[in-house]
């Protein structure tokens, strides 16, 4: 049996809707874009939404939105993407690490607030695997020191914890549409806030820093437009846009069949020793499903059910670890050791709306036949 580690949910309405798009005037950023921004706003319960080409591109005009530049530091956390901290160093700031909780992953405040220094800026939680970073805490520690926050929500459009959602206690939240991610249109991102100023510059910078986009220059009349600050092209296309109309109404639905998905896992998983799914405080938008197992064995069922036609994915091993990063800066894989340890025990299994119970069982199956020798 052979199961995908993850399948997109795009249906024909969705691939209607970017046909329809080819047939208009408009390819680039236009009434589509324009559309999704106002709906996911709504979605995600925030007062704006800037739709940009990937979340990469929301975290970097993040934080030049917020005046991150040289000489600042924005504390992150290892047990994420690259780009969390590759967005901070396009700034011309320096990432600072600081260590997660052992058992769910995610960054530790009380880690995090003991690497302020007078250099400090902002800081980055990351909402990893869906599960909500403890906002609450962090809130308080950005108010305490004078410090902002961004939230890398690339995982969680959906998750909710202390009833607070991404970007309400913050400068705003990241989000990411790329190709294995809970909405997606292929790659597409958005930068969502309930500051006016802060999305404003954020589409102000997605553009080249100009004064008009393309749908505003297309008005009948000619008119001359300006470039106001130096800017990039981080624009995401009407075409791609187009995919995620539809798709936003689908969300809740979408989440309920990964949180069944969810259950099905965890039960099945529930009585071998070795196998250890991460706690979730408050309401996960269930973005991957990862189990911690012994790192010694990590490798080798990672072989094991590759070669048994199952997809699997490290999501992730500690950034700090990776070649570029211990160049740049000199880590040693114990510097974070919860993240390190984190990184090393994680291993992703197929998950996706829709997945079938009996697959489910099989890759339960094969991992209990893998610890049984
Ligand atoms: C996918 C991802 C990103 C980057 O998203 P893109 O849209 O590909 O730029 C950033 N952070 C995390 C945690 C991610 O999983």
């Amino acid at each position: 049996m052979q199961i995908d580690f993850y399948r997109h949910s795009l249906d024909q309405e969705d691939i209607a809707a970017a046909v329809e798009t080819l047939h208009s005037l408009f390819l680039t950023s236009g009434p589509v874009c324009q559309q999704f921004e106002d709906s996911f706003a709504d979605h995600v319960g925030l007062r704006r939404a800037v739709s940009l080409n990937s979340c990469t591109a929301a975290l970097h005009l993040g934080f030049l939105a917020l005046g991150v530049g040289p000489g600042d530091e924005v504390i992150t956390t290892p047990m994420t993407f690259i780009a969390s901290a590759t967005s901070i160093i396009h700034t011309g700031a320096t990432p600072v690490l600081a260590d997660v909780e052992p058992d769910t992953g995610l960054l530790s405040p009380d880690a995090a607030e003991s690497a302020i220094t007078n250099k400090t800026k902002a800081i980055l939680p990351v909402h990893l695997y869906g599960a909500m970073a403890d906002m609450k805490s962090f809130s308080s520690i950005a108010d305490k020191h004078g410090l902002d926050i961004l939230e890398d929500s690339a995982h969680c459009i959906e998750g909710e914890r202390d009833g607070v959602r991404p970007g309400q206690l913050s400068k705003g939240a990241c989000y990411s549409f790329y190709a294995t991610k809970n909405l997606t249109c292929g790659e597409g991102g958005a930068f969502g806030t309930n500051d006016e100023e802060v999305a404003e510059k954020v589409r102000l910078l997605r553009q080249h820093g100009m004064n008009k986009e393309a749908a505003d220059r297309y008005s009948g009349k000619f008119k001359h437009w300006d470039m106001i600050e130096l800017g990039w092209k981080y624009n995401l296309s009407d075409i791609n846009a187009s995919l995620l109309i539809h798709q936003m109404g689908r969300l809740a639905s979408l989440w309920r069949q990964r949180r069944d998905v969810h259950t099905l896992y965890t039960d099945a998983l529930g009585n071998i020793p070795e196998v250890a799914v991460p706690p979730v405080e408050g309401k996960s938008a269930y973005h991957l499903f990862t189990v911690q197992v012994p790192e010694a064995s990590r490798d080798d069922l990672l072989a094991y059910l590759t070669d048994r036609q199952v997809g699997v994915a490290v999501n992730y091993r500690a950034i700090h670890t990776l070649s570029w990063f211990t160049k740049r800066f000199g880590y040693l894989p114990e510097d974070f050791p919860n993240a390190y340890r984190f990184g090393l025990r994680t291993l992703s299994l197929p998950f996706y709306p829709g997945l079938e119970e009996e697959k489910i069982h099989h890759v339960a199956e094969l991992i209990r036949s893998f610890f049984a020798g």
